[in-house]
């Protein structure tokens, strides 16, 4: 921790219009992001806040969130909040400083319809607060079942079978629950295995999205490409051509697997 920059301040606002699909509004209680995933891409909210330090290197505490939000809500009435678009709310210094968990009081005060996107099974300390909601869900994502994999490319999250064991925790607690596969990397996603284990687990749904390979992060993809997974670089790269057959294929296979396991899915990848 003595490498980030860890900064406390306040927010005016807490509530983001959202123009995600099914979310009417995101809340981010950090700005930064300490899982720091090498394939972000949230860093470009570094051009907003005067940070020069690389993406996962600095966080902002938002210490007033819930607070805002609760004055807020007395104003607006969202029918739908997402936690968070562009910080994990359960990012490693939640633990400190649990904003997040703040912040679900609020929305349970007014039976906001919240839903909850992650990479850490902190989540679970909340749910006491989760399974008092009339409507709630909780995603974990997943790049890959392989820990290497993952540690590859997300350094500091809960390693995948632990993120598996906490949707299963979850839904024993009544808590709807869905996946989010991606960013799908080519030759390295496995997708039988994580659609086996995420039925296993009962997820009601799961949402795929290939890796945007024209963003910002490209340039780190690319280095560790180079240098952990060159075997395969050349069918990676290939893959985004836009005459290749590898994305349709894939969405082909995945919804075979949704059919077999029974589990709807939505397919978003760019092309
Ligand atoms: S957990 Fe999400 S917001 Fe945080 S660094 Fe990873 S991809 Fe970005």
């Amino acid at each position: 921790m003595s490498t980030i920059n860890i900064k406390e301040n306040s927010a005016k606002t807490i509530l983001t219009k959202s123009k995600l699909p099914k979310c009417d509004y995101v809340i981010n209680p950090y700005l930064g992001c300490l899982h720091g995933c090498h394939y972000c891409y949230a860093d470009f909210m570094k051009r907003f806040s005067n940070h020069a330090e690389p993406w996962g290197k600095f966080i902002d505490i938002k210490k007033n969130a819930a607070q805002t939000l609760d004055k807020e809500l007395k104003k607006v009435r969202p029918k739908s909040v997402l936690l968070s678009s562009v910080t994990d709310a359960y990012n490693p210094i939640e633990k400190k400083y649990g904003l997040t968990r703040q912040i679900l009081k609020v929305l349970l005060k007014y039976q906001i319809p919240t839903s909850i996107l992650t990479k850490s099974d902190l989540v679970l300390r909340d749910i006491d607060l989760l399974s008092r909601f009339d409507d709630c869900q909780v995603g974990f994502s997943f790049l890959s079942l392989n820990s290497r994999d993952s540690r590859n490319f997300e350094p500091t999250t809960t390693i995948p079978k632990r993120r598996i064991n906490a949707l299963k925790e979850l839904k024993n607690n009544d808590i709807r629950t869905y996946a989010f596969i991606g960013p799908i990397m080519p030759y390295i996603t496995e997708l039988d295995p994580l659609f086996m284990h995420l039925s296993d687990v009962s997820v009601d749904y799961i949402f795929c999205e290939s890796f945007n390979n024209r963003g910002q992060a490209r340039s780190n993809i690319r280095s560790i490409i180079k240098q952990k997974y060159s075997h395969i670089q050349q069918a990676f790269w290939d893959s985004f051509d836009k005459n290749s057959d590898y994305w349709p294929e894939t969405a082909q296979y995945i919804n075979k697997l949704s059919d077999f396991y029974k589990i709807p899915v939505n397919i978003f990848f760019h092309r």
